[in-house]
């Protein structure tokens, strides 16, 4: 059998798309699965929508998730390299090669030159909008004969080459997510292959590249699904076999609309700087529109890997929703050493102004005890500052709950008891946090929810959070002496 060889070809237009990432995300799977080559080249034959430094940005993005790919365009050292047998990868160093397979087209008569303005084609397409037709090319130039063109570009006319397909001619490919797909050609248009400037268009560069790289699957959003016939009709115009097609759903929000960057977050970049940790960027976008057929949904990439298919991929659009991403990566913070988490956190503790660097690093143990102290209840990295919150300052209670509980008839007593433990101490260590409540208890004889919520409460100005022994670690003598002193002005 054929060596599997699939590709990701995204377009250097500034960001890395979510969606993108899932559609690399699923090549990378596939080749995995089969054993096979995933490729990355970069589709830069637009050039009005080229953007400086799109490229490393976009190969970052994918280093940061893990997504490695076995040829093609990478960045080594701040540097754009390329590997492989097939190259260039970078479609605007092709532009011979697309130039070379243009002429061919021509001389088999699968292509003309067009010399029609822009005026022209404008006229036409208001024409055209007026009796409510689709805007379609008229084929004015089909008729133009080869000699006659190179004449006309000779004598220094400007042209397009378009590509000239049968007329009313079923075109019929299979999809692996969609099935059989047939469209007659009369609703295709004459499609142009090379601009003006000399560059292809996507529609030529892609299906020269596809083939001379040896692609056996192409895998991609579903919005280039109406653009295959014309792919598909290109492979047998030059007499190639054309590769599987596999149009993935495109990622929706939850009005099931296309995730479009003025309602947020659409870059994998945002979610980065958000504090999502790579594994459950990559874990939850999987079940954006693909689920395994054990229903399971925490999956590292080696078990995606495993019960991969593109037979369980929807045919409907994948719903993104940000609370079940939040799910996922909560279950991978968890589970990554607190450490790193800590670290991960700086910047934003730095930005939060509770912290600063110089602070963090003088007391990283004692910092990363507060990180694990909150670890549990944290959906991205950046919920750090929010979550310790409470430690740092003054006491202040506003909670409802919390002011009943100071108000308790114990507090009092619990406040004086706690005091007395704090002030035979040089200062509170791990032992004296996990014991004092249980010699307040004794002392006091009161127990269970009428000690530890008051002295909760006291302490953190909510009935609810983490292990109280952290809180009284990580607080030490003087912090809570404050407190509890604080905690008697609302008794
Ligand atoms: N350059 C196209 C894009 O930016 C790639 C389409 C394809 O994979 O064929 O999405």
């Amino acid at each position: 059998m054929k060596e599997v060889r699939v590709r990701f070809a995204p377009s250097p237009t500034g960001f890395l798309h979510i969606g993108g990432l899932r559609t690399a995300l699923y090549n990378y799977l596939f080749a995995h699965k089969k054993g096979g080559k995933f490729i990355l080249r970069i589709e830069d034959t637009d050039r009005t929508r080229f953007v400086e430094g799109a490229i490393e940005n976009l190969i970052e993005s994918l280093n940061w998730a893990g997504i490695t790919h076995d040829e093609g365009v990478f960045s080594e050292g701040g540097k754009i390299v390329q590997k492989g047998d097939f190259g260039p990868y970078i479609q605007s160093e092709r532009l011979d090669i697309y130039r070379k397979y243009v002429d061919e087209l021509i001389e088999k008569g699968k292509a003309y030159y067009c010399f029609c303005s822009k005026e022209r084609l404008d006229n036409l397409r208001e024409e055209q909008r007026i009796k409510g037709q689709v805007p379609k090319y008229d084929g004015f130039c089909r008729g133009i004969s080869t000699d006659e063109a190179k004449n006309r570009i000779a004598a220094g006319e400007e042209y397009v080459v378009r590509l000239k397909l049968p007329r009313n001619e079923n075109i019929e490919f299979h999809d692996a997510v969609r099935g059989k797909v047939v469209i007659n050609s009369d609703e295709m248009d004459d499609q142009v292959l090379m601009k003006s400037d000399g560059f292809p268009t996507y529609h030529l560069a892609v299906v020269v590249d596809d083939h001379l790289m040896g692609i056996t699957h192409v895998v991609r959003g579903e919005e280039w699904l109406p653009s295959t016939p014309k792919h598909v009709y290109l492979y047998q115009a030059f007499g190639w076999e054309a590769p599987e097609f596999v149009h993935l759903p495109t990622v929706l929000n939850k009005d099931r609309k296309k995730l479009s960057k003025r309602q947020g977050d659409v870059s994998v970049e945002d979610f980065r700087e958000k504090g999502y940790l790579p594994e459950g960027m990559i874990n939850y976008l999987a079940l954006v529109g693909w689920s395994p057929e054990d229903g399971e949904e925490i999956l590292s990439l080696d078990e995606m890997i495993d019960k991969f298919s593109f037979e369980r991929v929807g045919k409907s659009g994948g719903i993104f929703d940000v609370e079940k991403l939040n799910w996922v990566n909560a279950h991978y913070i968890k589970e990554y050493p607190t450490e790193k988490i800590a670290e991960l956190s700086i910047p934003s503790m730095v930005e939060s102004g509770l912290m600063t660097e110089e602070e963090i690093k003088a007391d990283w143990d004692r910092y990363v005890y507060m990180v694990e102290t909150v670890k549990e209840s944290l959906n991205r990295v950046n919920e750090v500052p929010e979550k310790v919150d409470f430690l740092f300052g003054d006491l202040e209670i506003t909670e409802e709950d919390a002011l009943e509980q100071v108000k308790s008839e114990n507090m009092s007593v619990l406040i004086e008891a706690f005091e007395a433990e704090l002030n035979q101490v040089e200062e509170v260590d791990a032992e004296f946090a996990k014991t004092v409540m249980k010699r307040i208890q004794k002392q006091t004889g009161i127990k269970g929810k009428g000690l530890y919520m008051p002295v909760r409460a006291a302490m953190t100005g909510n009935v609810h959070g983490p292990e109280l022994s952290n809180i009284i670690e990580i607080l030490g003598k003087q912090n809570l002496l404050n407190r509890l002193e604080s905690a008697r002005k609302y008794m």
